[in-house]
């Protein structure tokens, strides 16, 4: 990045325009996949953004940016604020890179007050861009705010494989995350992240702000039939073990037992990976990644385990062996309640009369707060809840109330003030 390039200061919606042009296609949305090239060139374009706005800039060995404005001095406690900047596949704008620059800009508003003398910080503050958030590329997802919580370890994050066999850490190397970790802020006493809803809750009950008060738990599930690859002329009918008809099968059953006894949970089969993947073979392996999603863990456990039954009825119907190579419990997380009043009184003091509510997806702050960091989440509206998708849009008004909220919410906690009056 170069430097002598002039950034926008605190406006946000000049830094969103200009973040939002790094990986952009026309028609086709964003695409800055976790350590990809685009995601390089938005990290130097964060860091540089934040440097010239007199942020010191550090990174972790696997790549979360923190910004630091060094207010309180060494030794103090921090607060940390933001959310990521890698995308889905041709996705929205808004998703985590929001959070991101709301928060530099809410930084930059308070390091003014600061230098002016108005506000007296007793804690540091740090913009974090937290890396593969969105874990398109490499799953799991919340990587880097899962290892900086202590979650999941360093080695295993970074021999996460992509879809081409690239390790993590090799891409992160690639685009300049070098594993030197200099001076990086130790765990926070608050996290805070603002987001996007990318459902419709705020626009229905017609608010603002949400607090976040919990999630709903998942259970994610990757499995592979497999069969035997074979010529798909000649093969006799009765010798062929098609994985991909047995994956058809699982996928059509997941549904069917799902929407029968469980029609409330959230349930999706959005990836499948199909070998050799040749017009001309008999599929020999078909992989499969399941997600249910819902507020009870124990029908989690029921609504899973039935399918799982039925993806080995699918194998022996298809004469085809299963594999389950993935089946992990996202339990659901209860946010700080002590940050959630905070937010919520803030809120009001800003004039918007908040909406306590759960979120379906995981952020950040789930898995900050899942490793024992206070961390507090903010949704502003989605239009038409859509999310994952080009049209993704939240208007400029709610983008504005969501940051109005997040800077007094941080003025107010880098000042000590982590209770409601
Ligand atoms: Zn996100």
């Amino acid at each position: 990045m170069d430097n002598t390039v002039t950034m926008p200061g605190a406006d946000l919606t000049a830094i969103f325009d200009r973040m939002s042009a790094i990986g952009a296609r026309p028609g086709e949305g964003v695409t800055r996949l976790a350590a990809s090239a685009e995601d390089g060139t938005a990290r130097a374009f964060f860091a540089t953004w934040m440097a010239q706005g007199g942020a010191r800039i550090v990174q972790d060995a696997v790549g979360n940016q923190f910004a630091c404005f060094d207010w309180a001095g060494e030794g103090s406690p921090w607060i940390f604020a933001g959310s990521h900047l890698d995308t889905q596949p041709r996705g929205g704008r808004f998703d985590g890179t929001l959070g991101v620059l709301a928060a530099g800009c809410a930084a930059l508003d308070l390091d003014a007050e600061v230098r002016a003398g108005r506000t007296r910080p007793t804690h540091n503050l740090a913009v974090v861009n937290w890396t593969n958030e969105e874990g398109a590329r490499y799953q799991p997802s919340l990587t880097g705010s899962s290892v900086f919580s202590g979650a999941l370890p360093l080695a295993d994050a970074l021999a996460l494989v992509d879809g081409a066999g690239i390790p993590l850490g090799d891409a992160l190397a690639a685009i300049g995350v070098d594993g030197k970790t200099g001076h990086i802020p130790p765990r926070p006493e608050a996290y805070v992240e603002l987001h996007v809803e990318q459902g419709r809750t705020l626009t229905e009950a017609n608010r603002r702000i949400g607090v976040i008060e919990g999630t709903w738990a998942a259970r994610k599930m990757t499995v592979t039939w497999i069969g035997r690859a074979a010529h798909t002329g000649p093969t006799p009918m009765v010798d062929r073990r098609d994985a991909l008809l047995a994956a058809a099968q699982g996928i059509a059953a997941f549904e069917a037992i799902i929407a029968a006894n469980h029609p409330h949970l959230h349930r999706s089969a959005a990836r499948l990976v199909v070998e050799p993947n040749s017009p001309n073979v008999v599929v020999e392996r078909a992989t499969v990644w399941f997600e249910l999603r819902g507020l009870d863990v124990a029908e989690l456990d029921r609504a899973g385990d039935a399918v799982l039954a039925a993806f080995s009825t699918a194998a022996a119907c298809t004469g085809t062996r299963l594999e389950i190579a993935a089946d992990a419990l996202r339990p659901p997380a209860g946010m700080a309640s002590h940050l959630m009043a905070v937010v919520g009184e803030t809120a009001r003091s800003c004039g918007f009369e908040p909406l306590i509510m759960r979120s379906v997806a995981g952020h950040d702050a789930v898995a900050l707060q899942n490793s024992g960091i206070p961390s507090a989440l903010i949704f502003i509206p989605s239009v038409g809840g859509v999310a994952h998708h080009p049209d993704e849009l939240t208007h400029p008004e709610d983008v504005q109330a969501g940051l109005a909220v997040l800077t007094a919410v941080l003025r107010r906690l880098v000042q000590g003030g982590f209770h409601a009056a």
